[in-house]
């Protein structure tokens, strides 16, 4: 398997390639030259896998000839060790709705399971290579940790993360900041998150710094993450379907920068039954708007209890703008240039309808959010996080949909607590996290000041 740019302008590479490029070097995302069709009757034989096996099984195929199959078993096996539970992303049933819960490893967050296969397979390919890496990346709360989480203590890899400063939970800011290992750098922006991608974008722009500096990201711009993303939605169908390929499933799923919810897009262009693909935002809704009105335009990032999916530009978007253009990369440029340039793109009525086809979108305020996690918890006793509520209260129309839990609700107590008069009890990973010693930097919002605070602490390193 070959790997290209949205763009067009990058040369097929190997997977490994695409892995430590992150984003491509014209700009664009890196995207499979095709995806591997798969049959009925492999949907039906990978319905009855375990996660772990169904992983390998889905993963294989986009590796080309880069890992052996037991290597990649070995990176499956060590990565899904560290969930808590033995089903790793199990769906449960309860009070009518079906609930897909990803939120079973480190961070209590679903990034966990592309991150801990990510910094496994960075660790692996740089080993071969005999280099170092320097991961560069903006989080907006969740991938920050789980990023760390990935790579923390790691001899080849330096982590920097930027966050927004104080406008992450206090438990988020808590799950970077106390991880003390010395390839972990934490900085904390005086600005939006959006602030933060512009920066990590304008440093990996600068081709001088990132060669040097031997760049890499981990943002839901890498293609190793959608990837490992794919796996549960093929494990939720089995699940639900037991292997019976007449049934198709809706998934609704929380939606920030496109990551998650464009990898049940390359599910179901792979061939998985898949009705509707629900786009939940929250009143953040330039992606919700763009599937009603064919109209993608920047508004301003508002905060909201659900702050990780507080984005207004959606760095995955592009990769879904691929498809929909018929993979012509000149018409994604020129749409990239448009939106550049104009803060806004549009796309033509039959486009949008195609748009209409796949994806159903919901943007849902604040009260709704705490009455779909009231609610919730007085029918059946279960605890939404805000994140996963907005994802509920999409699906309104969707009673049979997969609900994609993407956090423990543990992460967002204040939220809950509001909601339902209590907090849910944290998991391990959550326990003791407000007393522990912490390291951070606080700096401006600004890609120079950023830039010479990695070259100074590399230096010293
Ligand atoms: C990152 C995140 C999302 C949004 O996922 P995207 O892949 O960015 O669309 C939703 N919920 C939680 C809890 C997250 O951490």
């Amino acid at each position: 398997m070959r790997y290209i740019s949205t763009r067009g302008g990058v040369d097929p590479v190997t997977f490994s390639q695409a892995v430590m490029m992150g984003l491509a070097t014209d700009g664009g995302l890196l995207l499979p030259e095709s995806f591997p069709a798969i049959d009925q009757a492999t949907l039906q034989r990978w319905a009855k896998l375990g996660f772990k096996e169904l992983a390998i099984e889905v993963i294989w195929p986009y590796v080309g000839e880069d890992l052996t199959r037991e290597e990649l078993t070995d990176l499956v096996v060590r990565s899904y060790s560290t969930f808590d539970h033995p089903e790793v992303t199990p769906l449960v049933e309860t009070g009518g709705r079906r609930i897909l819960e990803l939120f079973h490893g480190p961070t209590a967050a679903f990034k966990d399971v592309a991150l801990q296969f990510l910094g496994n397979l960075f660790e692996l390919l740089l080993e071969r290579s005999g280099g170092h890496l320097n991961i560069l990346g903006a989080t907006s709360g969740d991938t920050g940790s789980a990023a760390i989480y990935g790579v923390r203590g790691q001899q080849r890899i330096d982590i920097f993360i930027l966050h927004p400063y104080k406008r992450v939970s206090p438990i988020q800011e808590r799950q970077m900041t106390t991880v003390l290992d010395a390839n972990v750098h934490n900085i904390a922006i005086q600005g939006t998150f959006d602030d933060g991608q512009r920066i990590v974008k304008e440093l990996f722009n600068d081709l001088t710094f990132k060669d040097e500096y031997t760049l890499g990201a981990v943002n839901s711009i890498n293609w190793a993450r959608i990837l490992a993303q794919v796996v549960y939605y093929f494990y939720a169908w089995g699940r639900v379907t037991g292997g019976d390929t007449q049934q198709q499933v809706s998934f609704s799923v929380p939606t920030g920068n496109f990551g998650d919810i464009f990898a049940g897009y390359v599910a179901k262009r792979m061939g998985l039954p898949v009705n509707r693909l629900i786009l939940a935002t929250n009143r953040n809704d330039i992606l919700s708007r763009f599937v009603n009105s064919g109209v993608y335009q920047l508004g301003d990032v508002q905060p909201t209890i659900s702050p990780s999916m507080d984005i207004q530009i959606s760095s995955n978007f592009e990769r879904y703008l691929y498809y929909l253009m018929d993979q012509n990369p000149a018409k994604v440029k020129e749409l990239m240039k448009q939106m550049a340039t104009t803060g806004k793109l549009e796309v033509p009525e039959d486009k949008r309808r195609e748009v209409e086809s796949v994806f159903h979108a919901e943007s849902v305020t604040e009260a709704e959010t705490r009455a779909q996690i009231t609610e919730t918890y007085q029918k059946s006793g279960y605890i939404l996080d805000p994140h996963t509520a907005v994802g509920v209260k999409a699906a309104a129309n969707f009673p049979e949909a997969i609900c994609l839990a993407t956090a423990h609700p543990a992460k967002f107590g204040d939220a809950v607590k509001e909601a339902i008069g209590i907090e849910a009890p944290p998991p391990v990973s959550l326990q003791g996290l407000m007393e522990k010693e912490t390291r951070c930097e606080i700096l401006s919002a600004d890609a120079g000041v950023i830039q010479d605070y990695i070259k100074s602490t590399l230096a010293k390193r």
